[in-house]
């Protein structure tokens, strides 16, 4: 077996034993290989080894990929997901290979998708994001802007808001922030029932997620090894 293969494996089996810890089914969590800087043939071993959900952070990086592993791996339905905070000017563009947006956080943002929706008749599934930290720099809805932002995003055609995502901030317990990010959740709940879903957990705190309820996972480096910067 490869390294990768094995990394994916043990990652994999965790994700088992966390769920089963909660009392929760493996199943009831997805798995979605974060393969920014890594090369598409990484994403196509992994392919061939059956799995199908991948995300990506930068649409430069993405759409190039995306299409190439069209070509590598014919036939195979990829499902990709946009996870890094996305300019309203890549939109159009991350819409050709991304069926999930997780980092839908903004206004503009909403407003730019929507008349991309508007244009194509295509559909689109978003996660809200939240920044539950103080650095605005990061990306990310304001917590307490959630009921608001989320009426707009039910106004519009052709999107639809699965639940929120979430990353947990440097150098704090990740539980104190998930845990926000599920009473953030039942907040949107409120507005939008169906939008259950919550995209928690990176390689370094994925148990912790499971253990309070995602049903997303995000997992780069435990499973590509180390990448240089991004
Ligand atoms: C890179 C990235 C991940 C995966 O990070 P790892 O720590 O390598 O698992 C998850 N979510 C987002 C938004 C990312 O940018």
């Amino acid at each position: 077996m490869s390294q990768l293969a094995a990394r994916y494996k043990e990652v994999q089996d965790r994700i088992s034993a966390a769920a089963t810890l909660s009392g929760r089914q493996a199943s009831d969590v997805e798995l979605i290989v974060i393969t920014k800087t890594h090369p598409t043939l990484v994403v196509a071993e992994l392919a061939d080894l059956g799995h199908r959900s991948f995300g990506e952070n930068k649409d430069q990086e993405a759409r190039p990929k995306a299409m190439e592993l069209d070509v590598l791996r014919p036939g195979i339905n990829f499902d990709w997901h946009f996870v890094g905070q996305l300019q309203s000017n890549k939109v159009k563009s991350a819409m050709i290979y991304a069926k999930t947006i997780h980092s839908l956080d903004r206004p503009s943002l909403l407003k730019e998708i929507a008349k991309q929706l508007a244009s194509s008749q295509a559909q689109i599934d978003c996660y809200i994001e939240l920044n539950l930290t103080q650095d605005l720099n990061r990306g990310g809805l304001d917590p307490s802007m959630i009921r608001q932002f989320a009426e707009s995003a039910l106004e519009v055609p052709g999107l639809r808001v699965l639940g929120v995502m979430a990353v947990a901030g440097l150098d704090v317990d990740p539980r104190a922030d998930f845990e926000t990010a599920v009473r953030i959740s039942h907040e949107l709940r409120e507005i939008v029932p169906e939008a259950k879903a919550l995209s928690i957990g990176m390689s370094a705190d994925y148990e912790v997620a499971i253990e309070l309820g995602a049903t997303h996972v995000r997992i780069g480096s435990a499973i590509t090894g180390p990448r240089g910067n991004n």
